[in-house]
This record gives C-alpha cells, structure tokens and sequence, in this order.
C-alpha cells in the first residue's frame, strides 16, 4: 500500500520553512490505518522481537503504541508531557532545538528486565525517542526496539538512538 500517499503534507506548520507530515488523514483511512499497524506487528514478528510491552509518547504514539500492543499481546504505557500523570513518576530532561522538555512515566507501570519497545509516529532529529530510551533504560528495562511509520532521513535520527532494530514504514 501507497502509505505516503496518505499522509498530508503542511507547508509552514508549526512555523515558516517546515512541511508539517498530518498522519490524520491516514488514521481515517480504515484500509490504511489496519495496513499500517498489521505492518508493524509483523514487522515485529519477522525480526522475532520479544516484546513485554510497548512504550508510547504523547500524543501520536499513543494512537499506534495501543493498538500495536493490542495486536502482539502485550501491554501499553503512555510517556507523558510534565505534569498529566496523576501517580507518582520516573522523568527525564531533555535538549530540545530552543530550551528543554521533560517526558515522564509512572514509576509502577515498567519494572527492571520488562522487553520495551517504543513506538512514536514519526522520528525528526531522534530527541523524543533517544530521551525515551534513556528513561525507560534508567528503570532498567531492556529496550528491544523501536517502530515509526515515519522517518526523516535527512535529520538521521536514528545515529542517536541505541543499537536495536530500529522499523519505519515510510521515509522522507
Ligand atoms: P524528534 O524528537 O525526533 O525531533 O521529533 C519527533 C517528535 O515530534 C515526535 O513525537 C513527533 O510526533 C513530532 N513531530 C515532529 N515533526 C513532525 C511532523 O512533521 N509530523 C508529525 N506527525 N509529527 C512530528
């Protein structure tokens, strides 16, 4: 399936000179949407990942995180922005290209030697998911892998993030 063909390009969103890629039109796409999370699933088993749960960002890794685990049986935990989680919480700073964020998880949702995968819809400069990596390696879990449908290849995100199978669908 022509998956690029189904998302939206933006021109000058969120600011000048950057060509925002809208996932939103492939998420109401119902053949493009069950392609792109059957893809990923196999993907997974193809590679024979071992995965306990699945980790997602907010907020468009929560949208294909969920049903991912639903579909490899595993479960699914949201990484949030700062202060959204009402339990108590593992965080981790990161750079961004202007300042700094934060990403954080609730402490009892992953323990030591749990296989994570992470998932995001799209990987830029690799900051959100490297930062991700980080924590949830900090907890001590094993981290197994990570899936995008997106990936922008001139940013070469994926030179920072750790030495596991890395899986996007569609590369611009
Ligand atoms: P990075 O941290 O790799 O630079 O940026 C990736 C994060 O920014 C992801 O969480 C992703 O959702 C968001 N993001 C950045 N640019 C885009 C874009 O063009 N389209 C979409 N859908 N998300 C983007």
């Amino acid at each position: 399936m022509d998956l690029k063909s189904l998302i939206r390009d933006i021109p000058d969103f969120p600011k000048p000179g950057i060509v925002f890629r809208d996932i939103t039109t492939l998420l109401r796409n119902p053949e493009g949407l069950r392609y792109t999370i059957d893809f990923l699933a196999q993907k997974c088993i193809e590679l024979e990942i071992p995965v306990d749960c699945i980790v997602g960002m907010e907020s468009r890794g929560f949208i294909f995180g969920a049903p991912l685990a639903y579909k490899l049986g595993s479960g699914f935990i949201p990484v949030r922005k700062k202060g959204k989680l009402p339990a108590a919480v593992h965080r981790i700073d990161y750079e961004l290209e202007y300042g700094t964020d934060c990403l954080e998880v609730h402490q009892d949702a992953l323990h030591p030697g749990s296989r994570v995968l992470i998932v995001d819809d799209l990987i830029a400069t690799g900051g959100t998911a490297s930062a991700t990596a980080t924590l949830v390696q900090k907890i001590g879990c094993e981290l197994v892998g990570f899936g995008f449908i997106i990936e922008l290849r001139d940013l070469q995100g994926r030179k920072y993030l750790p030495d596991v199978p890395i899986i996007s669908l569609v590369e611009y």
